[in-house]
């Protein structure tokens, strides 16, 4: 289970996976803000199963996981911004809301709560 922030007013939003966190801040930016992704980024991007072994292999480009081959950074959390389908990695859910407050507010121009916020631990 992971938990993030919505990255304008600060509610939790709780789920278990890339394209289930993705919904549930999709389904809470429509209801709470408005805000509606031109298109279903889901059905146009294909999602990734929960898999931290596959994000470092895929992190660092190479292709088959190498069985027993140590994990390094973990980088085990991702997220798809509900709005234009750009993906974020992090090793937690508040390293992905970090991600998503800067990515709202720079790239879709959303006014967010700001980044200096304490981290919630
Ligand atoms: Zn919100
Ligand atoms: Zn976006």
């Amino acid at each position: 289970m992971t938990a993030i922030r919505c990255p304008i007013c600060d509610t939790f939003v709780n789920a278990d996976g890339e394209a289930a966190l993705t919904v549930m801040l999709r389904e809470h930016l429509s209801s709470a803000h408005n805000l509606r992704p031109s298109s279903d980024v889901l059905s146009s991007k294909e999602t990734l199963p929960h898999s931290p072994q596959l994000w470092e292999e895929m992190k660092r480009g190479s292709v088959p996981p190498r069985e027993g081959g140590e994990v390094g950074e973990d980088v085990s959390e991702s997220i798809l911004c509900p709005l234009c389908g750009d993906r974020f990695f992090g090793h937690d859910g508040e390293d992905l809301t970090q991600h998503l407050i800067a990515h709202f507010q720079d790239d879709h121009g959303i006014k967010t709560r700001g980044r200096s916020l304490t981290l919630v631990r």
